[in-house]
């Protein structure tokens, strides 16, 4: 029997999904997040390894950008064999492969693209310079159709100078007003990306509220119970879950919503299996209540 003839009498594969991420060998955050998201979500996974990182639940001791030659080989090689219904962008780990993913994915503008900025670990170890944010900015943010920052990376990447800002006499690019994060959403949505999904969790207020700007403002915003933990991947979990809806055909506000209500219930069931962070069970429904 040839290869061909096997596919008559199998079943379609359900929405493909490509990431590119950096490894994280806890399983708590990174590809292994994502693959395990977008496995529970019923899609299939194609991972496209941008980095290797060295970390336990505590934090990210070490990583290692992988050449970015071969992360386009790797994108290519899969992109070239199989329908792709969606991209997502998590960790990339140096300016190069900043270049070489935008390049790749400019070759495939019908393709909804997620990208989540990872500019540092939840301890706070930084996994993206000020070089990186900029071209994350300039070559990235314009191809994006949602963009996933917490308020954090929200603001840090809003008050990234443009390369046309104007300065002012002494040299100094306009300080701009970061604090209000419909600001930042306007700005990021400016600098070209299509949507903006902020999340709370680092704001102040008994509840987390996420919220959903598209070009006219605000477009949706929910309001979630806190949770006590502190989680490891959770911002993975809910960029891959967006790109996932939206590969099984749901609209941006739609997906934005699913994806939330998905991660709240990881977090929820999420369990700590190390001396650190809590790690978000993206399989809760399999493992129950119990
Ligand atoms: N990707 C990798 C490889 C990481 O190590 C981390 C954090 O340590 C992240 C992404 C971001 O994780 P989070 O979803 O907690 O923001």
């Amino acid at each position: 029997m040839s290869l061909s003839d096997s596919s008559s009498f199998s079943t379609p594969p359900p929405p493909i999904v490509l990431v590119f991420a950096g490894t994280d060998p806890t399983g708590g955050a990174g590809l292994q997040a994502d693959i395990l998201t977008l496995a529970s979500l019923g899609c299939h996974p194609l991972s496209v390894v941008t980095a290797v990182t060295v970390q336990d639940t505590i934090g990210v001791d070490d990583y290692l950008p992988m050449d970015p030659e071969w992360i386009v080989d790797q994108a290519r090689s899969v992109l070239e064999d199989m329908p792709v219904a969606a991209i997502k962008i998590g960790m990339i780990g140096s300016v190069e492969a900043v270049a070489a993913i935008a390049e790749v994915v400019s070759d495939y503008p019908d393709i909804p693209l997620v990208l989540d900025p990872v500019l540092s670990s939840g301890r706070g170890d930084p996994l993206a310079n000020e070089e990186l944010m900029a071209a994350l900015i300039d070559l990235l943010l314009p191809q994006t159709t949602v963009l996933t920052p917490n308020s954090i990376e929200a603001r840090r990447l809003a008050e990234e100078p443009e390369d046309d800002d104007e300065e002012d006499e002494g040299g100094e690019a306009d300080a701009r007003d970061t604090s209000d994060l419909a600001v930042c959403a306007r700005h990021l949505i400016d600098m070209g990306c299509e949507f903006v999904l902020i999340t709370g969790a680092h704001e102040q207020g008994a509840q987390v509220v996420n919220t959903l700007y598209n070009t006219r403002g605000v477009m949706d915003a929910q309001a979630w119970e806190r949770l006590p933990g502190s989680y490891h991947g959770s911002g993975c979990t809910l960029a891959s879950a967006l790109a996932g809806f939206l590969a099984l055909g749901q609209d941006v506000a739609e997906a934005a919503r699913e994806a939330q209500a998905y991660t709240w219930q990881t977090l929820k069931h999420g369990y700590r299996p190390g001396m650190g962070q809590f790690i978000p069970d993206r399989m809760y429904w399999v493992h129950g209540d119990e």
